[in-house]
């Protein structure tokens, strides 16, 4: 599992980091002076909207950030703050809050069954909640407004929702795990359990751990190690007898992405709930996913092979770092498609960008035609159904071809005479006679990834008279379905009538 992750994590960050075609975005608006006690306040503020429980427990601040449970009525945070910089104490808040809700929701009782099941479903928890929720954009499009009245209305006014985002998310190399992003954060734990298995294995002498050390960190991060305090001796674990420990937040991180992918299958308007800081039906979820379940299950796996019908998967978590990375940090991709059909005369439009540019395409494309918002919403549905449908190919992140799209759109008169007929399978060329019903045209768009994988065709209707009389289920399917997929469905080798 941890391997599928390197191999797909090394590729990306060189690409994040070393790339011509990369923008770094600017940590300005994370930077100035700000007043321990109001980041003091703003923590408790985002934390209690994301539900963590205050009159369950307390928030206060300690040298390191930690969570300790005395019941499920009394579980305490702390977290650290900074005074040149802000976001590092509010994400050990919601790090922390994460812990605590795990805590606090569940079940009541002094049983020991109800008790958390594992550090690293513990660990799921935390990440859940400091990744997915808190460095998501709606997640910034909600707190904007809290950091500017509470932290520092003047400063936080020169920058947009979308500056936060982005400066939160920066990727950057470090030689400390502690102070680590999510994209290279893995690389580090990948780093100490190899070394962990090989000294266990008697592979690797303890003495030869630092020079093995430094060759790893410049192998997966590209990073040169100057001295041990700043690399094999970095951490307590080792020292402390904490063997095998390491893998627990990297296991927690791939769970934590597993369980957001699933909460947004059951949440679909997920990021409109973030945004709008509804956060109730996600810990809701979270409690009746994991938290209410105690130890009853024997594993973190089972738990999730029952729950959410699979156990632990890597997929997600590379899925999930790879979409948003190349995303923000703008990693361009190229394609080639070859065109099969004839029977369209595409105009030629490359799209040379990941998922979101593609909706942003397809709403032009579609507001381009000045169709009605009944029909450009389910033109859009459809689109966002089959980038859903890419989403499980993205598993092998560095070939970003496979996420990338083609889309070609041509009208395609339906109202085809009578006595019209198709070719025979296999035909390059189709000639259709059509009726002079120019009305009765509608634009198909056709996708295609860059590998290969034909998306279902996307039918757009110019007027609502023809909508209204021809829904795209009730068209005659052998006409176009057939024709794109013809790979899939194969027509019947004789003429076919329309
Ligand atoms: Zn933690």
């Amino acid at each position: 599992m941890f391997d599928q992750v390197q191999q797909a994590l090394v590729p990306l960050i060189a690409r994040v980091l070393d790339g011509q075609d990369t923008q770094s975005p600017s940590s300005k608006p994370l930077e100035g002076t700000f007043d321990v006690h109001k980041q003091q306040q703003l923590s408790e503020t985002l934390v209690t909207a994301m539900g963590f429980d205050p009159d369950m427990g307390r928030i206060d601040v300690s040298v390191h950030p930690f969570t300790m449970s005395m019941s499920v009525k009394d579980v305490r945070i702390t977290s650290r703050f900074r005074t040149d910089e802000w976001y590092q104490g509010l994400a050990g808040s919601i790090h922390e809050a994460g812990h605590a809700m795990y805590e606090q929701n569940l079940n009541p009782t002094a049983l020991s069954l109800d008790t958390p099941l594992s550090m690293g479903t513990h660990e799921s928890q935390s990440l859940f909640w400091e990744r997915h929720i808190g460095l998501s954009r709606p997640f910034w499009r909600f707190a904007h407004p809290h950091l500017t009245q509470i932290l520092d209305q003047s400063f936080f006014q020169q920058y947009t929702p979308e500056d936060v985002y982005k400066a939160v998310n920066r990727v950057s190399r470090s030689l400390i795990r502690v102070e680590a992003d999510e994209l290279t954060y893995p690389l580090h734990v990948i780093l100490r359990y190899n070394i962990e298995k090989d000294v266990i294995a008697g592979k690797l002498h303890v003495k030869d751990i630092a020079t093995r050390w430094n060759q790893d960190m410049k192998l997966l991060l590209n990073i040169d190690v100057p001295t041990d305090d700043k690399g094999a001796l970095q951490d307590v674990h080792w020292s402390g007898l904490a063997f095998g420990y390491f893998p627990t937040y990297l296991i927690g991180a791939i769970a934590a992405a597993q369980l957001y992918h699933y909460c947004a299958m059951d949440i679909p308007d997920i990021e409109r709930k973030i945004e709008s800081g509804d956060f109730v039906p996600i810990k809701d979820w979270l409690k009746e996913k994991v938290h209410r379940h105690g130890r009853r299950y024997p594993s973190l796996d089972a738990m999730l092979e029952e729950q959410l019908g699979e156990a632990l998967n890597p997929k997600y978590f590379i899925d999930y770092l790879t979409t948003k990375y190349s995303e923000l940090y703008q990693i361009l991709v190229t394609i080639t498609v070859q065109r099969k059909l004839t029977i369209l005369r595409p105009k030629a439009r490359s799209i040379h960008k990941g998922q979101p540019s593609t909706i942003k395409y397809l709403e032009d494309a579609v507001v381009g035609h000045a169709i009605e918002m009944r029909q450009l919403r389910e033109a859009i549905d459809r689109a966002k159904e089959w980038l859903l449908e890419t989403r499980p190919i993205l598993s092998a992140p560095n070939v970003f071809k496979e996420y990338t799209i083609n889309m070609d759109q041509a009208p395609l008169p339906f109202s085809l005479a009578s006595s019209t007929t198709l070719e025979l399978e296999g035909e390059k060329t189709v000639t259709i006679r059509q009726t002079e019903n120019s009305k009765t045209r509608c634009t198909v768009s056709l996708t295609i990834t860059a590998d290969g994988r034909k998306l279902k065709p996307m039918i757009i209707f110019k007027s609502q008279r023809g909508a209204g009389r021809l829904r795209p289920e009730n068209l005659q399917p052998a006409s176009i379905e057939t024709t794109w997929c013809s790979a899939v469905n194969t027509m019947p080798g004789k003429t076919r009538k329309t």
